[in-house]
């Protein structure tokens, strides 16, 4: 069965078909992070999706080659640097870094490319050129470089492929220089930015004057430099969709680079936001979480993921501490129900059991119905532990279980098939509490036990001996 996905180009559900003639290599570009602060929780849902497509992809045999772009140089980057007066890569270097640890924590597989805007200036001004070639670009009295939305309109293209836009509104040569801006102030938009005293030491040449690119040029020029003037999926939040994305696509087909028939890209796929405790996030309401602030509470990137994970990525999801704590059990009763398939398993191999594989790819197949794949998976391990209760697990089934979850995990990411790595300080401290108990001395033994626990750790007697596991 193949791959649907919701594309909002059309606004439809439609069969994922990769450009590639042998049906084998994709495409992807995800918006990344503006580095001028942590990423925060409703990023990183964005970013957890990104890779769950990824992941799904590869599941699914393509070659998958990822894009995330990191926007080190915007308004807001240039705002902070000038506040601070510190350089531009002191002060987004450790952003970017926070972003790169983040995204290990969260279990995600690194983006083929990561491309710094700042270090794509020379495609910036080449995609920038040739619109001024095609005359869709102008430049303004104060040197800016803007986008023509009456010349490209004149061309026959189409602006507002992704949002209906009224163009009534509009008036002609109207400009917006700042990269956000709503619907309503609908208007051409800076490609180029010239200089001013503001932007300090922030500035490069260019044909036009010294400057800077605009944020939506940056993933134009980068994603197409990677990935080919056409290429398949490209991912972001839903608020990217207006003016980034639609803006994105008026400066890559504008500048005429597809060859015929082809679009800039084939499938858009946006996000839906993520709310926290049912509100927006905002600094004002102290509802806004990093990653960090959670990791600090005592939860785990695990933990985090697994919730991000747990909506359809359509749906707007609700953000709650509760949430993560309902995630840590979840994934308790994941883990103990695979603990078990293991001691049943005793090192048997198997084939992956094909029903539960089937069954969570049906789920997913579906425009990534997620929600529907972990339904798959609950009821596998209400079924598999009642099995185990009534000894009615063979070690060749367990084996076949515990294949078909490593294929999952190939793509929840949530890491689970390994046994939890006991430090050897940990085991030497449980070898030394039986060692005690043999001896008779309890004292000591219970000492032991409560400095175990102490770190973090349990004491589990079975019938094959003691054990610690994570408490
Ligand atoms: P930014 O660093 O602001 O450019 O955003 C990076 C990504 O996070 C973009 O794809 C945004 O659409 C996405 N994003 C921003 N806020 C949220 C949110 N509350 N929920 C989900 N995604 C978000
Ligand atoms: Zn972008």
């Amino acid at each position: 069965m193949g791959l649907k996905l919701f594309n909002t180009l059309t606004r439809s559900v439609q069969a994922f078909e990769p450009l590639d003639a042998a049906g084998k290599r994709v495409g992807m570009y995800s918006c990344g992070p503006t580095v001028y602060d942590f990423a925060h929780i409703g990023n990183w849902r964005t970013f957890v999706f990104a890779d769950l497509v990824r992941r799904y992809l590869e599941f699914k045999g393509y070659a998958v080659h990822h894009v995330t772009n990191i926007t080190d140089v915007d308004d807001k980057i240039i705002n902070r640097v000038r506040e601070l007066g510190i350089g531009l890569r002191e002060f987004t270097g450790p952003f970017e870094r926070a972003y790169f640890d983040d995204l290990k924590e969260l279990g995600c597989r690194p983006p083929n490319d990561t491309p710094r805007a700042t270090e794509h200036i020379p495609q910036i001004i080449d995609l920038i050129a040739k619109l001024l070639e095609r005359g869709i670009a102008y430049q303004a009295p104060d040197g800016s470089v803007y986008f023509s939305i009456e010349k490209y309109r004149a061309a026959g293209c189409q602006y507002g492929q992704l949002v209906k836009l009224n163009f009534e509104e509009m008036r002609v040569g109207e400009r917006v220089a700042s990269d956000e801006y709503a619907k309503e102030s609908l208007a051409d938009f800076a490609l180029w930015k010239a200089r001013v005293p503001e932007d300090g030491a922030v500035f490069w040449p260019s044909p036009w004057g010294e400057g800077r690119p605009g944020w939506h040029i940056e993933c134009s020029a980068m994603s197409m430099e990677l990935l080919g003037p056409s290429f398949d999926l490209h991912l972001g939040g839903e608020d990217l969709m207006f003016p980034h994305h639609e803006d994105e696509i008026a400066q890559s087909e504008g500048a005429g680079l597809q060859t015929c028939g082809h679009r800039f890209v084939k499938h858009w796929l946006h996000g839906a936001h993520l709310l926290v405790e049912g509100k927006k996030m905002s600094k004002r309401l102290g509802n806004f979480f990093t990653l960090r602030d959670l990791l600090g509470r005592g939860f785990t990137g695990r933990e985090i993921r697994f919730l991000l994970l747990t909506a359809h990525y359509r749906e707007t999801f609700n953000f709650t501490l509760k949430g993560v704590q309902d995630a840590r059990t979840a994934l308790q009763r994941i883990d103990e129900c695979l603990n078990k398939l293991r001691e049943v398993a005793a090192g048997a191999k198997a084939d992956p059991d094909p029903r539960l594989v089937e069954q969570f790819t049906a789920a997913l197949d579906e425009d990534l119905n997620i929600a529907g794949a972990w339904g798959v998976i609950f009821e596998w391990v209400r079924e598999t532990n009642r099995a185990l209760a009534e000894n009615g697990v063979s070690p060749a089934a367990a084996a076949a279980a515990l294949a078909a979850w490593d294929r999952l995990d190939t793509v929840l990411g949530i890491g689970v098939t390994a046994e939890v790595e006991v430090p050897a300080e940990i085991t030497a401290l449980l070898e030394a509490r039986q060692a005690a108990r043999k001896a008779k001395d309890f004292k000591r033994s219970d000492a032991i036990r409560d400095e175990l626990k102490a770190q973090g750790w349990v004491i589990e007697d079975t019938p094959k001996g003691a054990r610690v596991k994570k408490a």
